[in-house]
């Protein structure tokens, strides 16, 4: 049987189905001279993709003598598949094409093998996380990284013992996570007031205020992917007047993407290490993004500026997180030689959107 590229969402099948570099009909989303492989060149990553789950056991993942339905446990394999990843197209997603792709990848090898080795699509599946005896990879980490923070702010700054336990597998969260900038993006960068445009690059070092990602008398260039998030990242107030200027890359560059993100399952053939890269980016994403107050703000970014130092050091260009104030994402660069201001506007900024949780 044969699938094709658009059945899939996820980027690494995709890639995989072109390099195969066969055009067809597809036999399951019906499209007609597309990219096509066999279901069976596959399977060995969705055998990565099913170590994520289990099948449903009593005493594993629920007690037989407390629970007389399974079903409230366990679920339809494609059902998990589809809440936990992006990987079929939503052409066929949730159409029962879907779970027949599934399935035939997944069985694809087997059909002179042990039946036991079969995969059914009528049993019940769990994730692997929900069995009574699943420990986490990083189980203490939060612990740890705590300690790290309290050990940086208040006991040692450049020296902190705990670093090694914290950053233990922070290399293959930049490995995983770094994204190209291309040469000639346009970047936006927003300042409190009126400027000319030679004024809207960092500040001298000397007068260089500590940020999220910087140190007082070490400058960045903070940017935005687009206006409103550079406009909301410098919190004007109604009726401020502020500066707005284009930023264009000058080269290409090599971020570290820290925002929120799924790893792909089909890289991995543990599915520990996708669990422990993930809980590293959450953390460190979270930090990067949460609002500070202001007035403590010098001692609170200092973890952030900590991870953000140690990104360079590893020769990264600059970094890429969730903006704490505005819509999207803020992009910050360590050299700001490697871009140049490309326009200015001055704007009136005529309204504030507050949203807030109850305490
Ligand atoms: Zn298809």
């Amino acid at each position: 049987m044969k699938c094709c590229e658009n059945c899939f969402e996820d980027l690494y099948l995709v890639t995989k189905i072109r390099e195969n570099d066969e055009r067809g009909n597809c036999e399951y989303c019906d499209n007609e001279n597309v990219f096509i492989i066999d279901v069976d060149q596959l399977t060995q990553y969705f055998e990565r993709l099913f170590k994520h789950y289990d099948s449903t056991e009593p005493y594993e993942h629920f007690h037989p003598a407390i629970h007389d339905d399974p079903s409230e446990f366990g679920d339809m394999l494609i059902t998990l598949i589809n809440e936990d990843w992006n990987i079929f197209s939503y052409e066929i997603e949730g159409t029962g094409k879907d779970e027949t792709l599934l399935f035939d990848i997944l069985n694809a090898n087997k059909i002179c093998n042990d039946p036991l080795d079969y995969i059914d699509p009528y049993n019940l599946y769990s994730r692997m996380t929900k069995a009574f005896t699943f420990v986490h990879p990083l189980e203490d980490w939060e612990k740890t990284w705590e300690t790290f923070k309290e050990e940086l702010k208040h006991t040692n700054r450049f020296f902190p013992g705990t670093q090694e336990e914290v950053f233990n597998n922070f290399d293959d969260v930049l490995y995983y996570r770094t994204t190209i900038l291309s040469e000639g993006l346009t970047l936006y960068r927003a300042r409190m007031g009126e400027h000319p445009i030679d004024k809207m690059m960092t500040p001298p070092v000397d007068l260089a205020k500590a940020g999220r990602a910087n140190p007082k008398g070490i400058s960045y260039l903070y940017c935005a992917i687009d206006e409103p998030t550079c406009v909301a990242e410098i919190r004007p107030w109604k009726g401020s007047k502020i500066t707005v200027a284009q930023i264009e890359l000058k080269k290409e560059l090599r971020v570290v993407n820290l925002l929120r993100g799924q790893l792909c399952p089909f890289l991995f053939d543990s599915p520990y290490k996708v669990l422990e890269i993930d809980k590293l980016l959450s953390h460190f994403s979270q930090e990067l993004s949460t609002p500070v107050d202001p007035d403590k703000s010098e001692i609170e970014y200092l973890p952030t500026q900590y991870i953000t130092e140690l990104i360079k050091t590893k020769g990264f260009d600059g970094i890429m997180f969730k903006s704490a104030m505005g819509p999207k994402y803020n992009i910050v660069l360590f050299d700001e030689n490697n871009a140049k201001v490309k326009e200015i506007e001055t704007l009136i900024v005529n309204d504030i959107i507050y949203e807030y949780d109850n305490d």
